[in-house]
């Protein structure tokens, strides 16, 4: 079973021994305000667990950073879509 077809569990880090960016700089993935995401999101592109890791970083309301692929602002807009469907699916 591919990992991103498991549920999703927020507390499991498993997914993290199979990160594309093991060994990679980490400043990569926190860029100064302004600075360039690009070789950051080249890295996480070729990520077999990049949907754990995006998940992970909702999940954790991780406010700063490239995770899954996503800057902040990509990550906040993935929330708010998600919380309009959770009150659609609710009204
Ligand atoms: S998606 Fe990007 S930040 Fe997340 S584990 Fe993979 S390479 Fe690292």
């Amino acid at each position: 079973m591919a990992m991103s077809e498991r549920p999703f569990d927020p507390l499991d880090r498993s997914w993290q021994d199979y990160a594309n960016c093991l060994g990679v700089d980490p400043d990569l993935f926190f860029p100064e305000r302004g600075a360039s995401t690009r070789e950051a999101k080249e890295v996480c592109r070729g990520c077999v667990v990049r949907d754990e890791c995006l998940e992970f970083a909702l999940a954790n309301g991780e406010k700063f950073g490239i995770w899954g692929g996503m800057s902040e602002r990509e990550r906040r807009r993935i929330r708010r879509q998600r919380a309009v469907q959770r009150r659609s699916r609710t009204a």
